[in-house]
């Protein structure tokens, strides 16, 4: 599908909305100096983690440990095209890789078992919210904190970019939005880099989500 000029310029992702699942316990994560924990649970992001069987865009979870393997479709109606796989790889090995998680590129991925290829790349639109072009949603859940497996879907048409996919990849390992951090911040707020809402293109971690990040895993 063609994308208009204001998606080329601003990405937008998935916004999160509140329902009635089983809660968990929040464990503040406070004796560090962070601008704001976003990091999965917050007090304002606590529905357990659980599987879902296509996106829902409610749902949050860690990843199950700083072991952090991915995997592109590279066949089928969802596969990514070499743009595409440059941009995702670009984004895991020079904005992730460098965080204290090991990210690795499965080849040979796993879809059961206890230990599942932990992110999974879509360029797909289905469950993608007419309002959103990328969604991650948990395929399933170790634990009512944790994922072993995430899948994120970005809308075809150039919007795998790297700040959208950083955001995406933000959501598969427990970041959120500036509304559920706490302190509570704004959406928009910079400091929360690429997963302010919208998303500008270019976005990169920042130091707050990667220090959310380092002191998690
Ligand atoms: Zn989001």
């Amino acid at each position: 599908m063609p994308s208009t000029p204001a998606r080329r310029l601003s990405v937008r992702a998935i916004c999160l909305a509140a329902v009635t699942f089983t809660t968990v316990a929040v464990t503040a994560g406070v004796a560090w100096a962070a601008y704001t924990d976003n990091m999965y649970p917050t007090p304002y992001a606590n529905l357990g983690c659980h599987d879902e069987n296509g996106p829902d865009g409610k749902v949050s979870c860690q990843t199950d440990n700083a072991t952090l393997t991915y995997y592109m479709d590279s066949s089928g109606s969802n596969k990514l095209e070499t743009v595409d796989r440059n941009a995702v790889n670009n984004v895991m090995t020079n904005v992730y890789g460098p965080t204290d998680f090991s990210v690795s590129y499965d080849s040979t991925p796993s879809f059961s078992g206890g230990a599942e290829t932990d992110i999974v790349y879509q360029e797909s639109s289905t469950g993608v919210s007419a309002s959103a072009d990328g969604v991650t949603f948990c395929n399933n859940a170790a634990d009512s904190l944790r994922c072993d497996q995430q899948y994120v879907r970005i809308r075809g048409g150039g919007h795998f970019v790297k700040g959208l996919t950083c955001h995406e990849t933000g959501h598969a390992v427990g970041l959120v939005h500036g509304n559920q951090a706490s302190p509570q911040k704004s959406k928009t707020d910079e400091a929360l880099g690429c997963m302010e809402t919208p998303t500008s293109s270019d976005e990169g971690l920042q130091a707050n989500n990667i220090a959310n990040i380092n002191a998690t895993y």
